[in-house]
């Protein structure tokens, strides 16, 4: 697609880019190649240095990214500048321990030779990053592979163009040189030519299952790395000792931030079939309570979905839903106004033979089952084709640490749902793609951990 801003909240075509040319793509890989052989070589505490400035730059225009972000995909202002927040810990958190990572260990493996590993980039990487957290899945994969020596191309998601030239103008103002990060305007044929060039060592990916799909094959056919972060229909599971108005409160606004478009967000709530209805009539009225309106003002909680195409996906589950027996008990309608704007659902009554449960449902529409036993509500929460991350929610909270560690899931929290930090590992199993973002581990997907050895 052509990078175009259309301001989902006004329908406004707000501003267009120019599209890179083949020629514009051979030159980018010809650069990023050249860059990596000093990059490499650039001391770690040099990275380091740029990536606490990229951090720090991130601080200093923290509003001025956040109304970017509102304007390219809807997000609220506060939520915004929340995502910035994060970016820039994530940025910091690899400046902070980046070198530590990258100490050599020895190995006793019991003979009388020297066995070493250290860890060297490998090289060039393609990063294709989606619209819904447009800054901070930039910084996952960014930050820690910019701290190894490897260096990167980026296309960015085609609504938030201005989100990708802001990302590298602000990294080559902190020091990272301009060939070791060059943002791209690029098609996905390009992307394909991308991957398919020798001198491209890997691609990740954040989006969809065909795009995870699209790229994970041609990566494949060249015999590359490819790390995926797709789709989830994560459970969160309320066991029966909570204080039901708190926690129902709680989980609706979960669900609803950043009007339910998040991968990691609760789309499958289960509660206990004792307090079902009291539990969903809080949701109800949490979610008719919460602000639906223009992103950039203070008491908005939810703002448009992030494209008209989007919006016309989420409202066209919830029909089908209903059409297969689903009870909506409000919501779920395109708002009759310029923009993607759809108002915030609640959905009960969807059995596991409706598309509602097996699909990811990308918009703000909680929907909310019932069970009878802990065993039917893991054993539910297990019944899906992804296994992002889940959560269990109690007062006893052993109780549910057994049930969390029960979940397929990559990440499994109690009474917390999605907790991102830098620390942290981020992915997940099935659907959900494969390989680790953040922390320790989001520096070894893209790394050569190599063996020395000396006799
Ligand atoms: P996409 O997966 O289409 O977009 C994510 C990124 O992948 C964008 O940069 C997009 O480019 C690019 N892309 C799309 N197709 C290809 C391809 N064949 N080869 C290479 N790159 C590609 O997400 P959508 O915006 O269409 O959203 C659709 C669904 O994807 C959502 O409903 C949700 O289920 C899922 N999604 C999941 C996200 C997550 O956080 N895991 C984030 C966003 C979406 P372009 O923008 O130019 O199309």
């Amino acid at each position: 697609m052509a990078f175009r801003t259309e301001n989902p909240a006004t329908g406004v075509v707000e501003q267009e880019f120019t599209s890179a040319t083949d020629a514009d793509v051979t030159r980018a890989i010809e650069r990023a190649d050249a860059a990596f052989a000093s990059w490499r070589n650039t001391p770690a505490a040099d990275r380091a240095k740029a990536l606490a400035a990229v951090a720090q730059a991130f601080q200093d225009r923290g509003d001025e990214l956040a109304r970017v972000i509102s304007t390219e995909m809807g997000k609220p202002f506060k939520q915004a500048q929340g995502e910035v927040a994060l970016s820039a810990s994530i940025y910091q958190w690899y400046a902070d321990h980046g070198e530590g990572l990258l100490e050599e260990e020895t190995l006793d493996v019991g003979d009388s030779a020297k066995s070493v590993v250290v860890t060297e980039p490998v090289g060039v990487l393609m990063g294709v990053m989606p619209w819904n957290f447009p800054q901070y899945q930039v910084a996952r994969f960014a930050a820690p592979n910019l701290m190894l020596g490897n260096t990167i191309l980026l296309k960015h998601a085609s609504i938030c163009g201005r989100t990708g030239e802001l990302i590298e103008e602000i990294l080559h103002g902190a020091g990272i040189p301009e060939d070791a990060y060059i943002n791209l305007f690029v098609s996905t044929d390009q992307v394909t030519t991308i991957i398919e060039d020798p001198r491209v060592r890997g691609v990740s990916l954040t989006g969809s299952e065909g795009a995870g799909a699209a790229v994970a094959t041609t990566a494949a056919q060249n015999l590359k790395k490819s790390v995926l972060e797709l789709g989830g229909s994560d459970p969160l599971i309320v066991l029966d000792d909570v204080d039901v108005a708190k926690t129902a409160k709680t989980v609706a606004t979960t669900r609803m931030r950043n009007a339910g478009q998040a991968c990691n967000s609760p789309k499958r709530i289960l509660v206990p079939s004792g307090m079902f209805d009291e539990f969903v009539k809080v949701v109800v009225e949490t979610v008719e309570g919460m602000k639906v309106g223009d992103p950039l003002a203070e008491d908005t909680k939810i703002g448009p979905l992030s494209s008209v195409e989007g919006r016309d996906d989420a409202v066209s589950q919830v029909e089908r839903a209903v059409e297969q027996g689903a009870t909506l008990h409000t919501g779920g309608k395109s708002l009759d106004k310029d923009g993607a704007w759809m108002s915030p659902a609640v959905l009960t009554g969807v059995t596991r033979e409706m598309d509602a449960f097996k699909e990811e449902i990308f918009g703000p529409v909680a929907v909310v089952y019932s069970y009878d036993s802990v065993d039917e509500a893991v054993e539910i929460a297990n019944d899906s084709s992804f296994g992002l991350s889940g959560s269990v929610w109690a007062e006893d909270t052993a109780k549910a640490e057994e049930v969390a560690r029960r979940l397929e899931v990559g990440m499994a929290y109690v009474n917390e749902h999605g907790t991102t930090m830098p620390g942290l590992p981020f992915g997940g199993v099935r659907r959900s793609g494969y390989g680790r973002e953040l922390g320790r581990w989001g520096f070894g997907e893209f790394s050569n951990t190599k063996l020395v050895r000396v006799a």
